[in-house]
């Protein structure tokens, strides 16, 4: 049995995020780029969430300080709750995703997040993104 994808996809990893991660294929849609990112996270893939990110914003991003934020997390589920555009055929997509982790206390904390992303040349890039208040 093959394992399964961190981005909860139901699929085995080899079939949908490990293929992307590695540069074997571009993601096809906002929302595949974004699965891939946050199983990136899990695996602590840093330089393929800094290539992933979008060239005008990726300078607000420190190697070191994802690399913090993605070891300091235990990962433990993702839930995509919203998409709008970001399709084979789009040029900007949206993604609202709920990342769940234990933190380092071992407290169970949800990262909530309204994300944008752009295609450049057929390659998906992650924008910017803006937290959502959970209830
Ligand atoms: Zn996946």
């Amino acid at each position: 049995m093959s394992k399964q994808c961190p981005c909860c996809s139901g699929k085995s990893y080899q079939d949908c995020c490990q293929p992307i991660i590695s540069g074997a294929k571009l993601a096809e849609t906002a929302e595949q780029l974004m699965r891939s990112r946050y199983s990136a996270y899990t695996i602590y893939a840093i330089s393929y969430l800094l290539d992933t990110t979008h060239p005008s914003t990726r300078k607000f991003y420190k190697a070191k300080e994802i690399e913090r934020w993605a070891k300091s997390s235990d990962w433990q589920r993702l839930v995509v709750t919203k998409c709008l555009d970001g399709k084979v055929v789009d040029r900007f997509g949206e993604v609202e995703f709920m990342a769940f982790y234990l933190d380092s206390s071992g407290a169970m904390k949800v990262h909530h997040e309204h994300s944008n992303f752009e295609k450049i040349k057929g390659q998906w890039f992650y924008v910017d993104g803006e937290i959502v208040s959970s209830i």
